[in-house]
């Protein structure tokens, strides 16, 4: 692989949607900036040390940045964030990671890709960036409220577990939906959120005959 290049730049903020009372999407000038869907930037407010990373949510052929974002109540980024409106800025830095899909997976391959909450954001990066993608997309999270654009996803391929409501496809966890609903042992899985979810989801998939190189993980905290 060649050397990265990454951009630390103050950009200009373009729009924001909040899609539930903590959770929002940041538009940002993509200035430029080369990315491959999977990748997550660092954000924070323009000349302050504190910034977080963010996956990428908009498609790599989109003119400007989105990232998903949800404020966390002790956080600090998360809220600041919260905050900016179009005409502010925000500094960015990267691209970062190597959460991506290879040629095979974006042109046919069987994937299953298991989200908890905001982890969802490199799946609709890939999603908006390949048209040819054979995946099934397993979204966790509390609330039916918390499907974050789901008209972005083909309905016969997206499956929302909420744990707390029944207003999803499934009422539990991902991990009980993936129990009761054996994997195949030839898709390569794809999983993102927080590292309880991916370890036991881990775990699950090993019972379930997966070899570990068909399991990629990006944990968030
Ligand atoms: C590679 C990578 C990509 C990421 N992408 C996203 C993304 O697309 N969207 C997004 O919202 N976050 C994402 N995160 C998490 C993000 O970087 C921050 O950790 C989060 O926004 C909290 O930052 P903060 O400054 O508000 O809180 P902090 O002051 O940094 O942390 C407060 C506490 O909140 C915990 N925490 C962090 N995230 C969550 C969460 N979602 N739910 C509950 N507790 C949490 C932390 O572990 C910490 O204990 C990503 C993290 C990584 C490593």
């Amino acid at each position: 692989m060649g050397i990265v290049k990454t951009k630390n730049t103050i950009v200009p903020v373009l729009n924001t949607r909040h899609l539930t009372n903590s959770t929002y999407v940041i538009r940002i000038e993509r200035d430029g900036m080369e990315f491959e869907a999977g990748q997550y930037i660092a954000l924070g407010l323009p000349g302050n040390a504190e910034k977080r990373e963010y996956s990428i949510y908009s498609g790599d052929q989109e003119d400007y940045i989105e990232v998903l974002v949800k404020e966390i109540d002790e956080g600090i980024v998360s809220k600041q964030l919260k905050q900016l409106q179009a005409g502010s800025h925000a500094e960015m830095d990267g691209p970062f990671g190597f959460f991506t899909l290879d040629e095979m997976s974006r042109s046919g391959k069987e994937l299953v890709f298991i989200a908890s909450g905001t982890g969802i954001a490199p799946f609709h990066s890939y999603i908006r960036s390949y048209q040819a993608l054979n995946y099934k997309l397993i979204h966790g999270v509390k609330y039916g409220d918390e499907a974050y654009e789901q008209d972005a996803y083909d309905a016969d391929r997206h499956i929302l577990c909420t744990s707390q409501d029944n207003r999803g496809d499934y009422l539990g966890r991902v991990t009980d939906y993936l129990r009761t609903h054996p994997v195949s042992s030839d898709a390569d899985y794809y999983l993102c959120g927080n590292s309880n979810m991916i370890h036991e989801v881990y775990d699950i998939l090993k019972e379930q005959e997966v070899d570990a190189e068909r399991i990629h993980a990006e944990v968030y905290f």
